[in-house]
């Protein structure tokens, strides 16, 4: 039995992928490969897989040592299932950057395209792998959902025109409608529980030995965030302490604005963000302007910064 994991705090371009590849694996005679999710699906998620009525990865958060398992939209393990290390990693295909090591030679497919999606999508075009349309419409909807709609700097030409071939089988009359129902049924977060939408989207990074946590909310609704800022904030110290975090921040997205405001835990990570990021800040918001991007933007930026 071959399991395809996602990444933890899963997105649509992780479920989707998941699913996907454990299809592809099957057809190519891995008949046994089975996606499972590592946690909860977000509201996003939720309202692609009820419309191309696809069913939800199972729920696993425990392998039996030794289990193979194939990697898909990560490839750290502090992003990955908690006992990673025991596992068998036979194959990784993902769009982030690397760090990791392992223990024996496997396949890996990685691509600097928009989403993991896009890779899959690629694969099945040119090995002329059948694209169901309820699988067109899955993969488009993850581009859609980690570029923002071809606003992210993520974005390459590859993912559009994928898009646009995947949408020949999938028929969505109009991209940009659907794309906004994605991204409102994403921003209805309800009376949710603050600890639940700061992890919502969430990773942790190993950066020069600092542990640093960033969490993203995504939205075409910024208010609904900043309103609850104190409450996010209370809530950031006790995350940070709880995981014996460096530094936290996290972001507002406004999506159709393209525009990012970061809030930190504390006052040291208000100065270290803005040092960071050379930027400014007043009450509690951090102005991250444009950086959209936690991939391309947000995390190469610490990185430069710390080394
Ligand atoms: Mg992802
Ligand atoms: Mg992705
Ligand atoms: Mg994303």
């Amino acid at each position: 039995m071959t399991y395809v994991i996602g990444h933890k705090n899963p997105d649509t371009d992780a479920i989707v992928s998941s699913i996907v590849n454990s299809h592809i694996r099957k057809s190519l005679g891995d008949v046994h490969a089975k996606p499972i999710k590592l946690g909860e699906i977000n509201n996003e998620t939720k309202f692609v897989l009820d419309y191309w009525k696809a069913e939800e990865p199972e729920l696993t958060t425990f392998l039996e040592e030794g289990t193979e398992v194939a990697l898909v939209d990560h490839n750290e393990s502090s992003q990955s299932i908690d006992n990673i290390e025991n596992l068998k990693i036979i194959s990784i295909i993902d769009h982030h950057k690397f760090n990791l090591q392992t223990s024996e030679p496997l396949h890996i497919l990685a691509l600097p395209l928009g989403s993991t999606a896009s890779i899959l999508a690629e694969m099945m075009l040119s090995e002329n792998i059948e694209i169901s349309k309820q699988h067109a419409g899955l993969l488009i909807s993850a581009i859609i959902s980690d570029t923002l709609f071809f606003r992210s700097p993520t974005t390459t030409e590859k993912d559009k025109e994928i898009c646009q071939k995947l949408n020949q089988i999938a028929q969505i009359e109009d991209l940009e409608k659907y794309s906004l129902e994605m991204f409102n049924a994403k921003s209805d977060l309800g009376d949710m529980d603050i600890q639940k939408i700061i992890t919502l989207d969430y990773k942790e990074f190993n950066i020069s030995n600092k542990k640093i946590g960033v969490g993203v909310m995504e939205t075409t609704n910024p208010a609904y965030g900043l309103n609850r800022k104190e409450e996010i904030i209370a809530n950031m110290q006790q995350i940070k302490k709880d995981t014996n975090l460096d530094h936290m921040l996290f972001c507002i997205v406004d999506i159709l604005a393209e525009k990012n405001i970061g809030i930190a835990a504390d006052q040291e990570d208000i100065n270290f963000f803005k040092e960071c990021y050379q930027t400014s800040e007043s009450n509690n918001e951090i102005d991250l302007k444009n950086f959209v991007s936690r991939k391309k933007q947000l995390i190469p930026a610490l990185e430069n910064f710390l080394n």
